[in-house]
């Protein structure tokens, strides 16, 4: 405790009621939950398994789990929940499973899933509407949101106002429907429903009041309506919580997160104590000047001021480069040279963007010269459609009640088995206890199922799987046999036809051949007979998916590429901050919308989350297509205090040495130097 400032030990001691935290970056927040959390435990004996912190991201989540771990014993920290909203949702609605009118092995399906139910619906509907995919982007938009403010199909139907809102309404219930006959849930469910229940019935409610004896919210400027609620209905009238956030942090307003909840809970608990926090512990001076300086053309719901006791540190640097692949090699070449220069770690390294697909330039130039990396938030080999498609299938060999990895498969490649019939295969395997896998098989079905001929196709499908699976499970020698699954289902073929271009159809007829090579080496490797099985290996996989998903885990030294949106809450010593121009920061969609004011927190966000040095750059000449266009520079650029920022390369100062120094890269000379 005696290294937090008065102010902070204020906020962990106040255990009497409703406390907001409310701060700015760096200012030691999310210190003060972790703090807290041991001092409830510590000092105050509140047993571990009473207390719940959630945050925002699994990442944030982990580290918190760490720092916990680091100030209390580990026996007493034994029951503490320290998760993202989505988890402890989860965690809620395994509890509830009955009320939650859902059985046991319920399956979550995930962005993917959900878009190829909601286009078969679509499909179904026989949309007007001409572009079948920004039609699916905006429904799928929309029933997230209606989910967000915790609007149910009925309500969304009698409130629509236009055709097409009650035509999104109408397959929003078609979609619940399905989910429900699915024995399955989406992402926003998650939070949905377990914050429906709390409000809906009451011996539940006092349940979990009773369970949760202190609550913790990080990153609280983020919540949504469903997760105000959900807060609001677990600490009930006695508001025994502490929320900590920064409204000039807030960057989910596209997700339906509401900055104004902070106000709100002052309406809500007249007693509310406010602390605030105002010294940053985390950046230099100028960094943090710079941040104060663009933040302050946002207005404000609080005033805040920051101010820190580090030195002014060095320039902010702005560069300026012909093209965007000029960008890539100058951030690469600046990293390599600054961290032999000053012996610092990769790690210590971030670099930021506004959009994934910036990653890819920077990628190229960080392999070129050798220099590890982790990329967060890309798209990882498993989550790769092709790779989930064949797994499914696999785990749907290993377990038949592997719901979810059916309903990913039964029509990929096309069955023409329709959603009207898959949603009676759910109610009729719902009705008879067993999986759907199973249920394609009964003889029960066809009188439930009516359609001649969709019974057969269901029968069809689950004896030749079966059949399949017999073959793959007892044979010694399994890969030849999944193959022959694949050409059984045409798989190339569907991969050849449904890929953008015939390149794109070849990297993921490669993906797929790495995946069965790597079963085939894992198969060869294993020592003992119980790892030498098809069944362990599939499951091992499984696990390896999971693994990935919570790749967090990896603190090995590399530089972390991460978008704007998932580095909130982080913080690292050297930061570049990539593409700094106007349509990409702020990015053309909410110029637009006229929502600069959330890209301009976003660059606060990116600026804060620099301990020593901070480097933006921009591209003149940015690659479109096969074209080259021009850029202009961001207007962000333009507020910060220019007495604290070195412009490098402006084309009308560049001079010929400094041009050398951006376009051609000192490959060789690097590469000597790493090697050395
Ligand atoms: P953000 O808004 O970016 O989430 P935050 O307010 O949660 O930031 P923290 O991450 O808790 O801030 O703290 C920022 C840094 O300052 C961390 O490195 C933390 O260890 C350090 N810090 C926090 N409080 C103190 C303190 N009283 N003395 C010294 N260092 C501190
Ligand atoms: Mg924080």
């Amino acid at each position: 405790m005696n290294n937090l400032n008065p102010r902070q030990q204020e906020a962990v001691k106040y255990i009497d009621g409703p406390l907001l935290v409310l701060a700015g970056a760096g200012s030691g927040k999310t210190s003060v939950i972790t703090r807290k959390i041991a001092y409830l435990i510590n000092e105050c004996g509140i047993k571990a398994h009473k207390i719940f912190a959630v945050t925002f991201t699994n990442k944030a989540a982990k580290e918190m789990k760490e720092r916990v771990s680091r100030l209390v014993q580990g026996k007493e920290a034994k029951g503490l929940t320290v998760s993202t909203f989505h988890t402890l949702g989860l965690t809620m609605i395994r509890y509830e499973l009955d009320a939650c009118g859902l059985k046991n092995n319920f399956s979550i399906l995930d962005a993917d899933d959900c878009q190829r139910l909601l286009s078969e619906l679509l499909h179904k509907d026989n949309s007007p509407e001409a572009d079948q995919k920004q039609a699916l982007k905006w429904i799928s938009k929309k029933i997230s949101d209606w989910k967000n403010d915790l609007i149910p199909p009925v309500q969304a139907v009698s409130v629509a106002q236009t055709k097409e809102d009650l035509m999104a309404a109408h397959i929003y219930d078609a979609y619940q429907r399905h989910l429900r006959a699915y024995n399955a849930v989406d992402f926003d469910d998650l939070i949905a429903l377990p914050t429906r229940l709390l409000q809906e019935n009451q011996a539940i409610r006092e349940k979990w009041q009773d369970k949760v004896h202190y609550l913790l919210v990080d990153e609280y400027q983020d919540t949504n309506t469903a997760q105000y609620l959900m807060v609001k209905l677990l600490v009930g009238v006695r508001g025994r919580f502490t929320a900590v956030g920064d409204d000039d942090q807030s960057i989910y307003a596209w997700r339906g997160a509401r900055p104004e909840n902070m106000v709100e809970l002052t309406k809500d608990y007249p007693q509310l104590k406010v602390i605030k926090l105002e010294q940053n512990y985390r950046s230099m001076a100028r960094i943090l000047n710079a941040a104060n300086a663009v933040i302050a053309n946002n207005p404000h719901v609080f005033d805040k001021k920051l101010w820190s006791q580090h030195g002014l540190g060095d320039l902010i640097r702005v560069i300026t480069c012909p093209t965007d692949r000029d960008e890539a090699e100058y951030v690469a070449n600046d990293l390599v040279n600054t961290k032999l220069m000053n012996r610092r770690t990769f790690k210590d390294y971030a670099i930021l963007y506004r959009g994934n697909f910036q990653a890819k330039a920077i990628e190229t130039q960080l392999r070129e010269l050798q220099v590890p990396y982790k990329l967060s938030g890309g798209t990882s080999f498993y989550s790769r459609a092709e790779i989930k498609d064949v797994m499914s299938y696999l785990r749907l060999i290993i377990n038949p009640d592997d719901d979810s990895a059916f309903l990913r498969i039964i029509n990929t490649p096309k069955r023409a088995i329709g959603p009207v019939t898959l949603e009676k295969l759910g109610v009729y395997a719902q009705s008879r206890g067993v999986s759907l896998l199973t249920a394609c098989t009964e003889l029960g079905l066809a009188a439930h199922l009516g359609q001649k001929k969709a019974v057969v196709s269901l029968h069809e499908f689950g004896t030749w799987l079966e059949e399949h699976q017999r073959e793959i499970l007892d044979n010694t020698d399994p890969v030849p046999k999944i193959r022959q699954l694949l050409s059984d289902i045409a798989y190339e073929d569907y991969i050849r036809e449904t890929a953008p271009t015939p390149q794109g159809a070849e990297v993921r007829l490669e993906n797929i051949n790495f995946l069965l090579n790597s079963i085939q080496n894992m198969l060869n490797k294993a020592e003992d007979e119980e790892d030498k099985n098809i069944e362990a290996i599939i499951r091992k996989l499984v696990l390896i998916d999971l693994l990935e998903q919570q790749a967090e885990a990896d603190d090995s030294d590399r530089v972390q590429l991460m978008t704007l949106h998932a580095a909130k809450g982080l913080e690292f010593p050297h930061v570049y901050m990539i593409g700094l121009e106007e349509d990409l920061l702020p990015h053309r969609n909410s110029i637009d919308a006229d929502t600069v004011e959330e890209e301009r927190r976003l660059m606060y966000v990116g600026i804060t989350r620099a301990k020593q040095t901070l480097t933006l750059t921009l591209a003149e000449r940015r690659k479109s297509g096969a074209d080259f266009r021009s850029t202009t520079p961001s207007r962000f650029l333009e507020e910060l205090p220019q007495d604290q920022v070195e412009w490098q390369g402006r084309r009308s100062q560049k001079s010929p040495a400094e041009k050398k120094r951006i376009g051609g890269a000192h490959l060789a000379n690097l590469k000597a130097l790493l090697n050395s």
